[in-house]
């Protein structure tokens, strides 16, 4: 079974589909993808938004 987050999802205009095994290394690649793509550090993004990236996790 694998997580998935799409960025979409987080009102994003990005077709990006991050999968991972878990919801620690899908956090860790999304993290990554918010950087190099987005150029958004993750430090400077806010608790509540993070929670709303973990809301956004779906199971396959
Ligand atoms: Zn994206």
């Amino acid at each position: 079974m694998a997580k998935i987050l799409r960025c979409s999802d987080l009102g994003m205009n990005c077709p990006k589909e991050i999968r991972a095994a878990t919801e620690e290394e899908l956090l860790k690649l999304a993290a990554e993808h918010a950087e190099k793509d987005h150029g958004i550090p993750v430090a400077s993004i806010p608790p509540e938004i993070q929670a709303m990236v973990k809301a956004a996790i779906r199971e396959e």
